[in-house]
């Protein structure tokens, strides 16, 4: 069945490959941005498909449409970006779930919210299934985002219990490829930029944390079977590669597969920076036939031939 989707942060990482999926299965999608750290080049190529339709806004206002889903992904996701201006960030998260859910109540559509493994702070349990409550800094640098995401999962579950509007939330672990902006901050793609310009390579603290990183296409297939569960399928549900690498590891890995020179450099830790997180996939396995499909060495690969593709700044 054709739908006319609405997807939040549609210009950004995720968003624009999530676009992607979406028109080629030929719905109507409806990108909704405002460029903060999402870019017109991610979405470039869709401009003109009589099946896609691209919106600057901002989600922290209100915004009327008529659609049957809506996938919630606006808000910054880097911690470079999302510590820049920590009140917006806590405004994205709040209010725009409060917006993209009273557009929901209003046109009765389901919405998916873009929760993260930030949930769970920096967790004591390992890995972290669903049931676990987490351990968040509640006054920290990491908490505009952290709490943010926490208040969003609170206010999607209170406007399904309250007005029965139907949503799913989805808990994204650390996910990479094609599109992450060159300046973007996060691990793989600072760690490929600077394999390739032959610049040191940043490793924060020792680089024995660990993340599982999960490509993106994977991630987009997760995000895609979750909406098409029936209605009682609320969540959250955790979607990420359980493949657990610690920093240096994945330092490691980008220089042999970038046969780079960089020489690797140690800087400082920031605060609150979670030292484990791996994800249980098992509910997604059980309730979506999920799980991914591409491996570390594989997707950096692919995000590599990306990188070399793009004219980096020198
Ligand atoms: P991203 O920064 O590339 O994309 C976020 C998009 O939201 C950008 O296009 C940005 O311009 C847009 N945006 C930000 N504030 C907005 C606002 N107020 N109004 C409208 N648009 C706004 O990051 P991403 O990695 O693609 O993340 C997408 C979503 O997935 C985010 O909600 C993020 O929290 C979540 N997530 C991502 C990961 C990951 O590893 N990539 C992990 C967990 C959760
Ligand atoms: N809203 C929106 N688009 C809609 C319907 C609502 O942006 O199609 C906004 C609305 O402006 C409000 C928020 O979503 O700020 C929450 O809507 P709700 O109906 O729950 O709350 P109320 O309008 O009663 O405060
Ligand atoms: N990190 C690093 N060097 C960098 C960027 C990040 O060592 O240039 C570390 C960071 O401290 C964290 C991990 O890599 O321990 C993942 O960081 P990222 O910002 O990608 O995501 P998050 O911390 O939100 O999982």
């Amino acid at each position: 069945m054709k739908n006319r989707i609405l997807v939040t942060g549609g210009a950004g990482f995720l968003g624009s490959h999530l676009c992607d999926r979406l028109v080629q299965e030929g719905h109507d999608v409806i990108c909704l941005d405002n460029f903060f750290t999402g870019n017109k080049g991610n979405i470039s190529h869709l401009i003109g498909n009589p099946n896609f339709e691209l919106l600057r806004h901002d989600i922290t206002m209100p915004i009327y449409l008529e659609v049957d889903q809506i996938f919630n992904l606006a808000c910054p996701a880097s911690p470079v970006h999302y510590q820049y201006n920590p009140i917006k960030t806590i405004k994205t998260s709040v209010m725009g779930a409060i917006n993209a859910l009273g557009l929901a109540k209003r046109v009765r559509a389901t919405i998916l919210q873009a929760s993260t493994s930030e949930v769970y702070g920096d967790p004591e349990m390992h890995p972290q299934k669903e049931e676990y409550w987490g351990h968040v800094n509640p006054i920290g640098i990491r908490s505009c985002y952290d709490e943010g995401k926490r208040a969003a999962e609170c206010i999607m579950m209170d406007y399904h219990r309250q007005n029965g509007v139907k949503i799913k939330i989805v808990r994204i672990f650390n996910t990479y490829g094609p599109r992450m902006a060159e300046e973007d901050g996060r691990v793989v793609s600072n760690f490929i930029v600077q394999a390739l310009r032959g610049e040191d390579i940043t490793i924060y603290g020792d680089g024995s944390q660990t993340r599982s990183f999960c490509y993106v296409d994977d991630l987009v297939d997760g995000i895609i079977r979750m909406m098409a569960t029936s209605d009682e399928i609320i969540g959250p549900v955790n979607l990420g590669n359980p493949g657990e690498f610690t920093i240096l590891q994945l330092a490691e890995s980008v220089l042999r597969l970038t046969d780079s020179k960089s020489k690797i450099i140690y800087k400082p830790l920031p605060q609150d920076d979670p030292t484990q997180r791996q994800p249980d996939i098992k509910l997604a396995k059980e309730l979506l036939n999920w799980g991914p499909g591409i491996n570390l060495e594989d997707g950096l690969l692919k995000t590599i031939h990306y990188f070399k593709n793009l004219k980096l700044r020198p």
